[in-house]
């Protein structure tokens, strides 16, 4: 099928081609974005602007049911709405852009990445992992602050509302753990330092396990999607449960990864000290009811087992017996951690319930 005939069927009618001074203003507004948005970030500026010359954007009519813009990955061409004011760009419109700078070719033109997804002979990986990386990006850049939404019936505060606010809810957690350097990195200059990220701080290849977890939510949204267009409602309420299954199992098992292997790693008294702080902080941003009582019940077990290894560390390295250490400057500060851990606890509760 040719390119104009695609176009056709997926809704989308070329009306005329943005000309270089409304793809200046197009391209220095996403950079004025990025830089207020991570003044620390090393924004490739220069790079941006010689990509963005090389763009072709097209007003285009386009059908409700994709959106106000579309990056047609078949040409490279980005499409937006006649009714966008490029003046004003928002989520939709950026999001299509930041797309087209992640793209990246081979020799003979063939699509190999996008952003963090990759193109394989066998297909396509981490999918998910770079729409929710892309939306987390742009809600920094444009302010978004997190919002309340009911997802099919599951209750999230999140980044994105309109788009994959389940996903956005789980890659917040993450850059929570390697910090916003490495997401941009894996965004913006499309290398490995995302991945490699995860990997240090949840374990080894638990990057492929997380991408493929996203990709798994993303694929069962798209089933009901698709059974809620054809009107077709056998096994969606089952499809239904098992998003709401797999959110909540995704989001426990991103936070047992990374507790667990840091729990692994600890060599003393002040690692066990860090590791309660962050399990407090960390209740702050599981953004379900049901999520963050599952996380109190691994927290509470998780600090069990750091008293025990409190104590083994603490025997270690003064060779005494419990006798002693009950009265010890160590309990002392355990039980401190515990009683600000379950404080904090009920305040949450208080907020979230
Ligand atoms: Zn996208």
């Amino acid at each position: 099928m040719n390119i104009t005939k695609e176009l056709e069927k997926s809704g989308i009618e070329p009306v005329r081609q943005l000309d270089f001074n409304e793809i200046y203003k197009i391209s220095r507004k996403i950079i004025e974005l990025l830089k207020n948005s991570f003044p620390n970030y090393d924004i490739k500026e220069e790079e941006i602007l010689k990509k963005m010359f090389q763009s072709k954007i097209y007003y285009a009519n386009i059908s409700q049911n994709i959106g106000k813009a579309s990056y047609f990955y078949k040409n490279s061409v980005i499409y937006i709405d006649t009714q966008v004011d490029i003046n004003n760009l928002d989520e939709y419109v950026i999001h299509e852009i930041m797309h087209y700078l992640q793209e990246e070719k081979d020799e003979k033109g063939k699509l190999i990445k996008i952003g963090i997804c990759k193109f394989k002979e066998f297909g396509i990986s981490g999918f998910a992992i770079n729409e929710a990386a892309i939306q987390y990006i742009i809600s920094k850049m444009l302010n978004i602050k997190k919002n309340d939404v009911s997802f099919f019936g599951i209750e999230v505060k999140t980044i994105s509302k309109h788009y994959y606010p389940l996903l956005s809810v789980l890659i917040d957690q993450i850059v929570y753990i390697v910090g916003e350097e490495a997401l941009l990195d894996g965004i913006l200059k499309s290398n490995n330092n995302f991945e490699n990220a995860i990997n240090k701080y949840y374990g080894y290849e638990e990057y492929n396990h997380i991408q493929k977890k996203f990709d798994n939510l993303l694929d069962i949204r798209q089933k009901i999607k698709k059974s809620i267009e054809e009107k077709n409602n056998t096994g969606k309420e089952q499809l239904i449960i098992k998003l709401k299954k797999n959110f909540l199992e995704t989001q426990k098992y991103l936070y047992t990864k990374y507790f667990n292997y840091y729990l692994e790693i600890i060599e003393n008294i002040k690692d066990i000290d860090e590791i309660k702080k962050e399990l407090n902080e960390y209740s702050k941003i599981i953004q379900t009811q049901e999520g963050l009582k599952e996380f109190y019940e691994y927290a509470s077990n998780l600090i069990e087992i750091m008293d025990r290894k409190s104590i083994n560390i603490y025997r270690k390295n003064t060779k005494n017996n419990l006798a002693v250490i009950s009265n010890s400057r160590i309990l002392k500060i355990i039980k401190y951690i515990k009683n600000f851990f379950i404080k904090n606890k009920y305040k949450n509760e208080e907020n979230k319930f």
